[in-house]
Formats: structure tokens, C-alpha cells, sequence
């Protein structure tokens, strides 16, 4: 047995057990150590039973005298009663709704019993106390699992329960004592004096003290960050390695394409633009991320990059070279038409970049494709910005052939049918809402079109989710950072309000008078309860967008029956078909819909400027970042906006967490505060990493993050293949299947 031995070879994990296990991603050995409590139970308070103390929670260690079960009168429950005795006396102990006890605790056992000591119909008894059973008085209280000391309690998960997992794991640790490979390299864990890897492991799961619980906690911590730190700064080195097409800045180009814009760049666009043209100058693969408040005008910088692409080595009068058998223009051999793929979360999204880009780039002849989700949806954008609709072989055809200049879609291009002649430039918006293995899908992709030469294309993600700097060096690591930190000139500043229960029908008559005035609204309707990351992750993707639906339905009802029933309401969710999705944001565009009800599908990027005010029904369930994302719908224009946070939570700290966007314009400062409030499990693509909930936390210690990058950088300098470090290699690799990059 070896640490990748599967868990189907432990005995006494059946297949029931297995497949519970298999959901937690638990395949072998490994992942089961690594599998970490979430907290302790503190049952290390050993007394004897004439000490015990009304109200606080200790261990006793006891022969059984008596164990029976009877029935409650009043609420028929099953009650087992239980007397214990050791040298200096007796106590009962009481258990609810679990009559299989007296199966398992028979009269003449020893036990060890934890819990909290209550006083009822005037007897003091243990209630409900957690048992282990053992062989004698003379049992050594270090080998206890469940009871007599720190005993570590696990993530809930259906099935699971912590007392199983301990049951499991303890003997696993033991027969693999001293038998651990060491993962970090001698000189680490000398500096930071940290438990050796066998050490820590044990007392990660059963601490013999809570110092010892901190200071495994704290190597792991370490090990976590390290090893995300050394995949990242790994994948920049392989990176690195790749060739990617060189593209040399044509500033007569770049210059025209400014020119043509109906408005004037910022600094920070044109800075971000220059550092991205100058990473399209270089032949290796650019892997940047664009990152920009939500309206800073991201859009223009990435198409700027595009046309760079597009008009790159084209020669002359515009022919294109010999055509390929397999229909391509041939990898290397031709110079001339360079594609662009750009891929947006949803549907809307694709569509309105679709228009957009067409918009921008109307002066240079350039032909778009758009290609999303379903068969009848394929349009093609030729000369003369008129749209035409084409059938799907059709524009695959042209993206074959190179006629396509820039493909517009879904996730539908990452599909293997879709096949570019040449592509130069993958262009991902909000790239968070991928993961790292749809992320890596389109290059590899890519990579198996353009074979013979062994090319990627340069990748550029945007995001407006402002990313915390400690984040931006370890999960979003392997990125290079530009940032639009201004807004457009002559922006006005949104009025954020939070609004309660009793002030709401101000809120409706104001709405109303917007309305009146010509304006627009967006109401924004809330998920399910609680907007817990972890509460999410139990319902299925189905079921979540579901009860989605359920709200938002629920609130255009109300909305369109009884508070606003002479105005023009439009209700939008992702389970509607495309076509009745484009249908509803059109019309919200063209003014037919006054107050468009929606689920979070808004969030990104719709841009309707005419918007005047944003309504969000249970705020208090949002991320600040998100509401943030949310009020960037309004305010696209001259006219004054409004973005109301309704909440019925009493909590003061819900208020005070509203309060900060209200207070605050900074997305910056905003995710900050989110990192720290919610912790980073609430960002979007920090969870497929798999860090264990015990070391979330450590995401957001900045001195930490440095601290392992500084590490993870000296050990790569000095032995970049991780050679001398096998076990660490060993983890290295496991660690790019559990975020699939393999
Ligand atoms: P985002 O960064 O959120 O994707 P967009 O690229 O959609 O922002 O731009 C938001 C709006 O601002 C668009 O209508 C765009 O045309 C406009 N815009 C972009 N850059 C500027 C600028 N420098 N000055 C004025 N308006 C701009
Ligand atoms: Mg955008």
C-alpha cells in the first residue's frame, strides 16, 4: 500500500463509501490525508466524575452499569439512558433518537464519554455525549479518536460524517507512520521551522495539543500557497518556451483605428494598450489579463489588439495566398489573415460584443462571425456592416478558410468542429467565468490546428472583478497584469442607497417617475436563500438556476400585477431560449420595456445607456464586487443614476457591509473588503484550486503569499525540473489533475 493506492483497497470503505468519497474528489490514499478537519472539538478536558462541572463540556472514562431505552411520553422519542462509574462515582449519561445504542454499548464496557454536562428534572447528566468504546481502564488516552481530546471535525458532507472519516483515517495514519515522503525541501522547513510532513499530518488530524493543531496548520498553509505558486510560476517557464506568432505594432494602423473612435482614450486605456501590443510584438504566446472597472472600456483596447492581428503581414490588394488541401491558408507558410477568436460568457454578452465590435472596427473592413449556442444563430457580419445570416457549416467554412476575421461566440468555440485557418489572438471576456480548463481548452485547441508549427496564440482575458493583490499572485499568478484604473471623463457618480422594508414604496414611486421622465430600469432579483459559495455547490447547477428562475418569475408577477401594473415589464433568466433572451434585451434596447426583471445573466457587461436606475432585491445575498458589477449597468450616460439596495435583513453587519457601497465607487477597495469579509472562497475560479477550507484564510495574508513566492521562485531557479525534490514533483503533478489542466 502506497499513497496512490485507491481507497476501493482500504478495507472497510465499501462502494457506497467509495462513491461518497469520489464526490469529495477522494480517490486515493493521498487525497484522504489530505482531506483536512475544518475545526476541532476540544474534548481534551479528561476529569474524574465526581468533578464534573454543571454547564461545561469534559470527558469521563467509565465501566457501563446500565443501558436501556424507553419512549418519551409527550414527544415519543427514544431516550437511552445509560449509568457510568469510575473510582469517585457515578453519572448518566442520555442519548436522543439513536435506539441502535444499546447495540452497540453493552452493560460491562469500558467507555470514554465527551460532552456537555445539563441538569434536567433535577439530575445533572451528560446530554448526548460522543462515546468510544475501549478495552480497558489502562487505555492510553493519546490513542483515543472520537473522544479525551482535540477531535477534528470535518466539512459536512451528505453521508459523511466526521466520526467515519476519523474511524478511517486513524489507522490509515498509523500504518503509514513514518512513512510519508517528505514534500517540501529540507532548507524550507528548516528556515520556517516547521513539522515535518509525517508530524504534520498526524496532528493536522488528531493534535495532541492546540499548539500543535497551529502548527500544522500553518505548514500546510505554507505547502498550499507554495504549490500553487510553484504551478503558476512553472506555467509562465513553459510558457515562455512556447512560439507564438510575432506582430509587429502597426502604428499608421493603430493610429487610424484611434482616430475613428467617436471618443477619446484614457491614459490607462492607451497605457494598457501599449503594453499588450507590445507583448503581440514578441514570438512567445502573451497570457495577460485585462483588468478594468466595469465601463472603462475594455473593449476598444482588446479590438485595438485585434486589428493588429487582422491586418497584420496582409498583402497587397488584399489576395490571399495558394489554399491548403485541408482548406487553410497553411500554417507559417502564408503571412495574411490572422484570426481573432473572442468568447464571452453568455449568449447576450457574445451578442452585443458582436454589435459592438462591428460598431468600432466599421472603418477597416473587417468581416465578424458570430457563432452561439443553437443551429439558427449563425450570422456573419460582411462588408458594408451589413448582417446576414449564414448557416452554421457556412461560417465554419469561412473560419476554415481565413474569411472570418473575427469569430464572436459562447463557449460553442470551443467546440472541436470550430477550426480556424490561422488564429493569432484569443480574446476571453470576464475570463473568470471559465475555468482554467476551458481557459487551456482553446489553446490547446488552437494548438492541434496549427500542429505542423507548433503555434499558440496570444492570449488576452478581461475581467472588470477587481482582483486583490494577494490573489493576483497566486491563483490569477501565471497572468500578466494590466489594469484600467479610470473611468471615461464625465462620468456621473451613481447615488447608491440602501432601502428597507417600510421604505419601499418611495422606491416604487420614484421608479415610477423616472419612468415618466423616459428612463429605464433594471431589477435585479436575488438566488435562492443564501448566497453561500458552499450552500450553492450542494444544490446542482439545474437545480440553483431553477430556483433562480422561481424568484425572478415570482418578482415580475408582483412587479407587473400590482406595483407597476400600467408600465411595460420584461423578465429575463438563463433558462430561456436564446432567441426569446436576444428578443427581451432588444427590446429592452429599443425602449418597448420599461423595467426589465432579471436574475444575475445581467451582470456582466449589457450595456443599455438609456438605463437609469438598478433595483437589487436582496442585496445582503451579493458579494460587494458583484453589486459593484451591478451598478455598472447604469450610469452609461449623461443621465444621473441610481442604484437601490433593497434588504429586509436586520443584521448590523449586513448594513455595514451595504454601507460600504454606498460609501465607495473604488472596485478596487470593494473586493478588497470582500476578500476579507467572505473570504476568498467567494471568488469566482479560487475553488477549483482545491484548497482545503483550513487555508483559505491564507489566501488573503499577503505576507504570506510572499513569502511562498519568494520560496517557490528559489527552488525553481536552482532546480527547475523539481529533480531533487521527488515528492514534491510527485504533488506537482497530482496537482494539475485536480485543476485539470493535464
Ligand atoms: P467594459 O470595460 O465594462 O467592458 P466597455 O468596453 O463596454 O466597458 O465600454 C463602456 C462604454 O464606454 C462603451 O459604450 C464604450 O463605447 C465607451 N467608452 C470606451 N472608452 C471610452 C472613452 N475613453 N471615453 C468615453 N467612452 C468610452
Ligand atoms: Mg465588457
Amino acid at each position: 500500500m502506497n499513497l496512490s493506492t485507491s481507497i476501493e483497497k482500504i478495507s472497510g470503505i465499501g462502494p457506497v463509501f467509495q462513491r461518497k468519497l469520489k464526490k469529495l474528489g477522494i480517490k486515493t490514499i493521498q487525497d484522504l490525508f489530505f482531506h483536512f478537519p475544518h475545526r476541532y472539538e476540544d474534548f481534551s478536558n479528561l476529569i474524574p466524575i465526581a468533578k464534573v462541572k454543571i454547564n461545561e463540556i469534559c470527558t469521563v472514562q467509565g465501566k457501563i452499569l446500565e443501558i436501556k431505552n424507553s419512549r418519551t411520553w409527550k414527544k415519543k422519542m427514544t431516550l437511552t439512558q445509560a449509568v457510568i462509574e469510575d473510582k469517585t462515582g457515578a453519572i448518566e449519561a442520555v442519548w436522543f433518537h439513536q435506539p441502535y445504542l444499546t447495540r452497540v454499548l453493552k452493560k460491562g464496557d469500558y467507555i470514554f464519554l465527551s460532552g456537555k454536562v445539563v441538569v434536567g428534572n433535577n439530575r445533572i447528566y451528560l446530554s448526548n455525549p460522543a462515546y468510544e468504546k475501549v478495552s480497558s481502564f489502562k487505555f492510553q488516552v493519546s490513542s483515543l479518536a472520537h473522544t479525551g481530546r482535540l477531535v477534528p471535525v470535518y466539512p459536512e458532507t451528505e453521508g459523511l460524517s466526521s466520526k467515519w472519516l476519523r474511524y478511517i483515517l486513524k489507522p490509515l495514519l498509523i500504518n503509514f507512520k513514518n512513512k510519508i515522503p517528505e514534500t517540501l525541501p529540507e532548507k524550507i522547513i528548516k528556515e520556517n521551522k516547521f513539522l515535518p510532513i509525517n508530524q504534520a499530518l498526524w496532528q493536522i488530524h488528531f493534535p495532541a495539543s492546540e499548539k500543535l493543531a497551529k502548527a500544522a496548520q500553518k505548514r500546510f498553509s505554507f505547502e498550499e500557497l507554495f504549490l500553487i505558486e510553484l504551478f503558476v510560476l512553472r506555467e509562465r517557464n513553459r510558457l515562455a518556451k512556447e512560439r507564438a506568432i510575432s506582430f509587429p505594432l502597426n502604428l499608421e494602423l493603430t493610429q487610424r483605428f484611434v482616430k475613428s473612435l467617436p471618443f477619446k482614450l484614457t491614459d490607462a486605456q492607451k497605457k494598457s494598450a501599449w503594453q499588450i501590443l507590445k507583448d503581440l510584438e514578441k514570438d512567445r504566446p502573451m497570457n495577460r489579463l485585462l483588468e478594468g472597472d466595469v465601463g472603462s472600456g475594455k473593449t476598444a483596447v482588446a479590438v485595438m489588439a485585434a486589428l493588429n492581428i487582422i491586418k497584420a503581414g496582409w498583402p497587397a490588394g488584399n489576395a490571399l495566398p495558394a489554399r491548403q488541401p485541408d482548406g487553410s491558408y497553411g500554417g507559417e507558410r502564408s503571412n495574411a489573415g490572422w484570426q481573432v477568436a473572442f468568447m464571452a460568457p453568455t449568449e447576450i454578452l457574445a451578442k452585443q460584443h458582436f454589435q459592438e465590435v462591428a460598431k468600432l472596427l466599421s472603418d477597416f473592413k473587417i468581416d465578424i462571425g458570430l457563432l452561439t449556442g443553437k443551429q439558427d444563430q449563425f450570422r456573419s457580419k460582411k462588408l458594408k456592416n451589413e448582417v446576414i445570416e449564414i448557416s452554421r457549416k457556412k461560417l465554419l467554412e469561412k473560419t476554415l478558410n481565413g474569411d472570418i476575421n473575427i469569430l464572436i461566440g459562447t463557449h460553442a468555440l470551443i467546440q472541436d468542429k470550430v477550426k480556424f485557418g490561422k488564429l493569432g489572438l484569443v480574446i476571453l471576456d470576464e475570463q473568470h467565468r471559465f475555468g482554467v480548463e476551458q481557459r487551456a481548452k482553446l489553446v490547446k485547441e488552437s494548438r492541434i490546428k496549427n500542429q505542423e508549427s507548433r503555434i499558440i496564440p496570444h492570449l488576452l482575458s478581461m475581467t472588470a472583478t477587481p482582483i486583490p493583490r494577494t490573489l493576483a499572485l497566486t491563483v490569477y499568478g501565471d497572468l500578466d497584469l494590466s489594469l484600467i484604473d479610470e473611468l471615461p471623463k464625465g462620468r456621473k457618480k451613481i447615488i447608491t442607497k440602501t432601502v428597507n422594508l417600510g421604505e419601499r414604496k418611495k422606491s416604487y414611486d420614484f421608479i415610477k417617475k423616472e419612468v415618466k421622465k423616459g428612463r429605464q430600469v433594471f431589477v435585479i432579483c436575488p438566488r435562492i436563500e443564501g448566497n453561500n459559495f458552499e450552500e450553492e455547490n450542494n444544490l446542482s447547477e439545474a437545480k440553483l438556476s431553477w430556483a433562480k428562475v422561481k424568484a425572478v418569475k415570482e418578482e415580475y408577477e408582483k412587479l407587473s400585477k400590482e406595483i407597476f401594473p400600467r408600465l411595460k415589464i420584461g423578465m429575463l433568466h438563463g433558462k430561456m431560449a436564446g432567441k426569446e433572451k436576444e428578443k427581451i434585451m432588444k427590446d429592452f434596447k429599443n425602449k418597448k420595456i420599461s423595467i426589465l426583471v432579471s436574475t444575475s445573466v445581467i451582470e456582466v457587461g449589457i450595456d443599455v445607456p438609456n438605463a437609469s436606475v438598478i433595483l437589487i432585491e436582496g442585496a445582503e445575498r451579493f458579494g460587494l464586487a458583484q453589486l459593484h458589477q451591478f451598478r455598472g449597468r447604469v450610469g452609461r450616460s449623461k443621465y444621473q443614476s441610481y442604484c437601490l439596495l433593497f434588504t429586509d435583513s436586520p443584521a448590523q453587519k449586513t448594513r455595514e457591509r451595504l454601507k460600504a457601497l454606498v460609501d465607495s465607487e473604488d472596485g478596487f477597495a470593494l473586493a478588497e473588503k470582500d476578500l476579507q469579509i467572505r473570504g476568498p472562497g467567494d471568488f469566482r475560479g479560487t475553488r477549483q484550486w482545491g484548497i482545503p477550507d483550513l487555508m483559505m484564510g491564507s489566501l488573503s495574508n499577503a505576507r504570506l503569499v510572499e513569502k511562498t513566492r519568494e520560496s517557490a521562485k528559489e527552488v525553481l531557479q536552482e532546480d527547475p525540473q523539481l529533480k531533487k525534490c521527488p515528492a514534491l514533483r510527485e504533488r506537482m503533478g497530482k496537482f494539475r489533475e485536480r485543476i485539470h489542466l493535464e
